[in-house]
């Protein structure tokens, strides 16, 4: 049975069918069912809504408003998700089949935090003068640099938006937003409680749809200033060149992850890292671009790291995400359960040990779910400890010496997050230092806040999210020079 949600595009401030009128089936993860239909927006919608952010970015209906105007606009923004936050909730465990326990504790929360965090940044932020020669003056300013397209994955669909259109609105520009064709549905919802706090028609847009039908037109089009992604590396990479193939318009990139966890003997508790090790790859089905999915145990007690790690698995068997008691939900679809199940076969086929998991569960659901799955004797050649797997998959490697184990951690095209476990202050700091991450956990991989920057090295992508630093991305810098001819 088709639910309620309205599946329509959200343009200049109202709900609107695709311009062909083409839809696509939203289906439910948590039993197959379809939840409703949602417009098939291709490159005519993107025109309209870019079209509409242009419009609203030229007459200031948004940028023009006094910052501390624009502020109150984005906490009362916040709010209208707290006010909906069992319907957002309900909404993203449907839509993605995460458990309703964490839809609503950790995903609308973070989303509303996030932004009024930013709202409450508008008013705080002061620009700067240069200390340059007497005969001028310099101010160095902040300016919203117009209309920013923000593409993200489904992962975390409300959390992954809200890290790119809190910053752009909070500092002043219009948004395209393109969710992902596998979560859509928050995202439209957002858009209607924007409207709701006061956002201005035409200022916040949302275009549902596939990536290269509505996702390339965003980032290939000519008067899109800015293009925040979040998304696979392969994607992230086209992004960069059709942004460098039309009108070079900045580009930000969000990307994977394959991320190390090195416990060392000395690690100050077992019991905590294993349960971090456990806790934070099966977070979220293992969908998360952070996931701590390579896990490297010293030697020495590896073989007692391994049966604590396998002793709590069978605490995240997969079960209905919308019981409140669930803490493992579904997979987003099929294609992406299936693509987890694969990289299993080749787990095994390539030598790995396979300790724990490995089979889809829940069949009778109709969803998509997967056992937690632990890997042992796996080493670095081989593909699951080299591709994201994006699932409840951990790879566990057995490392005796420290420069060896940061080699191998340095090992990735990915450097988004690492974490290190060791009561020796030095060894903690030294190989904290030589890990190519963005960021780094020692003795914990749970920290999380909106008021440190978020992104990764090498393929991981290009800019930050979250914190001040995400500013940098939407606005340009002007220098005003102005000359003095001082009479004294
Ligand atoms: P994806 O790259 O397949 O899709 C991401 C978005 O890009 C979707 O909206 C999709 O429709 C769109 N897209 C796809 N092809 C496109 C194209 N040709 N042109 C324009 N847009 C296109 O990624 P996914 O499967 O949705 O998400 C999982 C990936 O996201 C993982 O690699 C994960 O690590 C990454 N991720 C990274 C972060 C981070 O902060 N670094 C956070 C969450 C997820």
């Amino acid at each position: 049975m088709e639910s309620s949600y309205d599946g329509r595009a959200f343009i200049n401030g109202e709900r609107t069918a695709a311009q062909n009128h083409e839809t696509f089936d939203c289906l439910s993860p948590v039993d197959g069912r379809l939840l409703t239909q949602v417009a098939r927006c291709r490159e005519a919608d993107i025109d309209a809504a870019v079209a509409a952010a242009r419009a609203a970015f030229e007459d200031k209906r948004w940028c023009g408003m006094a910052p501390a105007a624009r502020k109150r606009v984005m906490i009362q923004f916040a709010d209208q998700l707290l006010m909906h936050a069992d319907e957002l909730a309900l909404m993203e465990t449907l839509d993605m089949g995460k458990p309703i326990k964490y839809a609503r504790a950790v995903d609308v929360n973070s989303a509303a935090n996030c932004i009024r965090w930013y709202g409450e940044a508008v008013d705080k932020i002061y620009d700067e003068i240069a200390p340059t020669a007497s005969t001028a003056l310099a101010l160095i300013t902040r300016e919203p640099v117009g209309v920013v397209g923000v593409i993200v994955p489904w992962n975390y669909p409300m959390i992954m938006a809200a890290w790119k259109i809190a910053p752009a609105l909070a500092a002043g520009n219009s948004v395209v937003l393109k969710p992902s064709e596998k979560s859509p549905l928050t995202a439209l919802r957002l858009a209607e409680l924007a409207i709701e706090a006061g956002i201005p028609p035409g200022v916040f847009n949302v275009v549902p749809g596939f990536g290269p039908e509505a996702g390339s037109p965003l980032a290939l089009h000519m008067d899109v200033d800015c293009i925040g992604f979040t998304g696979s590396t392969r994607v992230g990479k086209q992004i960069h060149v059709m942004a460098g193939q039309s009108n070079l318009k900045r580009a930000w990139t969000e990307l994977g992850g394959k991320s190390p966890n090195i416990v060392f003997a000395d690690c100050p508790d077992l019991d905590q890292a294993v349960e971090a090790a456990v806790g934070s790859i099966f977070f979220n089905q293992g969908e998360s671009c952070n996931a701590p999915s390579r896990l490297f145990v010293e030697a020495s007690i590896e073989a007692q790291f391994l049966e604590k790690a396998v002793a709590l698995a069978p605490r995240f068997a997969p079960a209905d995400p919308l019981d409140s008691a669930t803490i493992m939900g579904a997979i987003v679809d099929k294609t992406q359960m299936d693509s987890v199940l694969r990289y299993v076969e080749t787990g095994k086929s390539q030598g790995a040990s396979l300790l724990y998991g490995g089979e889809q569960a829940r069949v009778q659901s109709g969803g998509f779910y997967v056992q937690p799955t632990i890997f042992a004797g796996v080493n670095s050649a081989m593909t699951i400890c080299q591709e994201e797997i994006f699932g409840p998959v951990l790879s566990v490697l057995s490392f005796t010496d420290v420069a060896e184990v940061v080699c191998q951690a340095n090992a990735s095209v990915y450097g988004l997050q690492a974490a290190v476990w060791t009561r020796d202050i030095n060894k903690a700091l030294g190989v904290a230092r030589a890990l190519r991450a963005g960021t780094v956990h020692v003795n914990q991989y749970d920290e999380d806040d909106i008021t440190v920057p978020f992104g990764g090295y090498r393929q991981s992508g290009v800019g930050r999210d979250k914190s001040l630093h995400a500013f940098d991305k939407y606005t340009e810098t002007k220098t005003t020079w102005i000359r003095i001819d001082s009479p004294v």
